[in-house]
């Protein structure tokens, strides 16, 4: 098909037919890329995470991981002084504040009869 919408038919097929196997193509397109965007998505959110359980035993361990300006778990800049003291920003310092609270909680436990 060209961009001004008319169809590229040199063999000569019924114009639906080539209409519908066009608009089938493209669905077929649009579903793959949909589930390439979503398994994309899940693996982003998986190293995260494995990212912020990693930084978090770090710091328990003594780690210091800034000045940086740019966050060490999502790599987006940061700018206000306490996070690039950190080399964390302030929405992943919660996960891995969270993180360190359950490392040292499962720690506890472990330490405990
Ligand atoms: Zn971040």
């Amino acid at each position: 098909m060209t961009a001004d919408g008319r169809i590229v038919n040199p063999h000569g097929y019924p114009d639906e037919l080539v209409r519908q196997s066009i608009a089938a193509a493209l669905k077929s397109i649009a579903q793959r890329r949909s589930r390439s965007a979503k398994a994309a998505a899940e693996t982003r959110r998986r190293r995260q995470a494995f990212k912020v359980q990693e930084t978090a035993r770090r710091i328990v361990a003594g780690a210091k991981l800034g000045p940086r300006p740019t966050c060490c778990i999502c790599g987006r800049g940061i700018d206000d002084p306490q996070s690039v003291a950190r080399g964390i920003g302030s929405e992943c310092w919660q996960d891995v504040l969270q993180a360190i609270e359950q490392q040292q909680a499962a720690k506890l436990a472990g330490a405990l009869p």
